[in-house]
């Protein structure tokens, strides 16, 4: 019998049930995500004085999307994935959030990671609401030919579920600007339209060549380093010949990286998917950069000695970075950790526990709510361009971006001192008095 048109299951399981990743989430550590951000949501509610009814359908996403589709892989054989949106909320404007591959991704890290949106939206200042989504598998695993093939059917399957005045994804974990092209691309092919260049904002973080904006490759680490400016102002701290450790090398880590070298700081030790690695002398941020371009990872570059997982907690630092995924910073490496900061560019890198152990031993926090939001700030950017087909220089983007982050920063601060509260309850306080605001005015239909 000829199966080459035969569709077989992916090799991830079909239900939606939580899976647990060999290197993410230890079975005997089962993390829930969405758990997480329901308790932080509680607590902020509580010290805002939020109104019990708006805190209870932020609760719960608006709509879960899930949809299964088939996609031809270079042996001819046809493949069943499964891809998910997320759309937690729209009160203040679209849903906004990226859209993540990768073959630990769940149900419930895709409804912690689209709340999380809302927060950060919200405490930006700006028109969206909250989304997340992307697909469980591994991007590494499949051949270019094969990654578009898997995009494209994935944002097909989406259809009118997306939008530039609906839905609008982006970047994030094992996608990149090419994904949003191919989603570009695919979305202005299929839903049928008048007005393609109108449809333009259904992405963002794309090539600079099909809309995208001067910029948005840098946003979130250039927000996290202009965060940790305001933190390192606050605390007479100066950053020149200070050193620090970084955990995930991709977009968020690499700029990061390459921009508080610019600052004086220097990369001491790194890691990502493929091990970890030291270097005292600190290693050049813009070659690794190039290096993991060209390479895919960290692994083999020269200059650098392997170290361990539990070694690299324990590096004698003043920053660390983390910038991979959540629940990176357990009890454990909360106690080894020997910094003064931790900015969190990746979404929920510290458990609760973990968080527990770096208040008592006096390491600050600057939460990702605030420390990442940079990247959704530049998407709103990249999509008003899109909406009045202009190009913005990247000095404006630039200075615009310094000035939302740091007005941020001062809100978070001045509802930290007046509700006595740390840094991430303040984040989620002052989002959530504006979304509670818009609930009020409005009221619940009908
Ligand atoms: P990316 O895919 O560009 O990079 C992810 C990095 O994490 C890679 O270096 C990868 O090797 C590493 N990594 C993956 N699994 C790992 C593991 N088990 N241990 C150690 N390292 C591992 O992704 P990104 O866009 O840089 O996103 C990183 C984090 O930042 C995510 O939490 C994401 O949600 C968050 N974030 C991204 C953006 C954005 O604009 N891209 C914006 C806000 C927040």
């Amino acid at each position: 019998m000829n199966d080459r048109n035969s569709v077989v299951p992916s090799s991830q399981p079909s239900t939606d049930d939580r899976v647990i990743g060999a290197t993410k989430h230890p079975p005997a550590e089962r993390y829930e995500f969405f758990k997480v951000v329901q308790r932080y949501l509680d607590q902020a509610s509580k010290l805002a004085g939020i109104p019990e009814h708006v805190r209870v359908i932020l609760s719960q996403p608006k709509a879960e999307i899930i949809v299964h589709f088939p996609v031809r892989m270079d042996n001819g054989e046809y493949r069943l994935f499964k891809g998910y949106r997320i759309q937690h909320n729209n009160i203040l404007g679209p849903y906004k959030g990226g859209m993540r591959f990768h073959e630990d991704a769940s149900l419930d890290d895709f409804k912690a990671l689209a709340a999380m949106m809302t927060w950060k939206c919200a405490l930006m200042g700006l028109p969206f609401g909250g989304g997340k989504g992307g697909i469980k598998f591994n991007p590494r695993d499949v051949s270019r030919g094969e990654l578009s093939r898997v995009t494209r059917r994935f944002f097909h399957s989406l259809g009118s579920n997306i939008g530039p005045d609906y839905d609008i994804p982006a970047p994030d974990v094992g996608t990149n600007a090419q994904t949003m092209a191919w989603a570009l691309d695919t979305y202005m092919n299929t839903v049928g339209t008048v007005s393609k260049t109108a449809m333009q904002g259904v992405v963002t973080g794309k090539p600079v060549s099909v809309g995208g904006t001067l910029g948005r490759e840098k946003a979130t680490g250039q927000g996290l380093v202009h965060a940790v400016r305001n933190w390192a102002e606050r605390n007479k701290f100066d950053l020149s010949g200070k050193k620090l450790i970084l955990q995930g090398f991709g977009n968020v880590g690499s700029n990061a990286a390459v921009l508080l070298s610019h600052l004086g700081v220097s990369l001491v030790a790194v890691g990502d998917h493929t091990g970890y690695f030291y270097n005292s002398e600190g290693f050049n941020s813009y070659r690794l950069k190039q290096y993991v371009e060209q390479h895919g990872s960290v692994q083999g570059y020269p200059n650098g000695s392997k170290i361990s997982r539990e070694e690299f907690f324990g590096v004698a630092a003043d920053l660390f970075v983390p910038a991979a995924l959540e629940n990176q910073v357990g009890v454990q490496e909360a106690e080894a950790l020997q910094v003064r900061l931790v900015a969190e560019g990746a979404n929920g890198p510290c458990s609760p526990e973990g968080e527990e152990v770096l208040r008592r031993r006096g390491i600050d926090i600057l939460p990702d709510v605030l420390a990442n939001a940079g990247g959704v700030t530049v998407s709103y950017y990249e999509w008003v361009q899109n909406k009045r087909s202009e190009n913005w220089t990247l000095e404006e983007v630039d200075d615009r971006l310094e000035r939302a982050m740091t007005d941020a920063y001062e809100r978070v601060e001045h509802f930290a001192e007046t509700h006595h509260c740390d840094f991430r309850l303040a984040c989620y306080g002052v989002a959530l008095e504006r979304l509670a605001r818009a609930y009020v005015d409005r009221e619940i239909f009908p």
